[in-house]
């Protein structure tokens, strides 16, 4: 019935997303992505809400959400630690 986001997730997998199609990396895999949002959320403070499950985020309020700059700098900062010391090399 409800549900609980963690809206700079929302944001962290947008800005990824958008950073990724529009810059080479050097892994896209699923674990190196993976490891890139998680890297950024630690470094990014956590905005959870509730909202009815499959509700659109419209009504979430502006001002609270994460500084996209500020975000973006975190993704950047992530891919260059995760390219650096990848994770799925101990997994294949
Ligand atoms: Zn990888």
């Amino acid at each position: 019935m409800y549900e609980l986001t963690n809206y700079s997730e929302v944001v962290v997998k947008k800005v990824l997303d958008d950073y990724i199609a529009n810059n080479n990396i050097q892994c896209k895999c699923e674990r190196c992505l993976a490891d890139i949002m998680a890297y950024a959320l630690n470094h990014l403070p956590p905005r959870y809400f509730v909202s009815h499950k499959g509700e659109v985020l419209t009504s979430f309020e502006s001002q609270t959400l994460p500084d996209r700059t500020r975000v973006l700098a975190e993704v950047v900062y992530a891919s260059v630690i995760v390219a650096a010391n990848p994770s799925h090399s101990k997994e294949n």
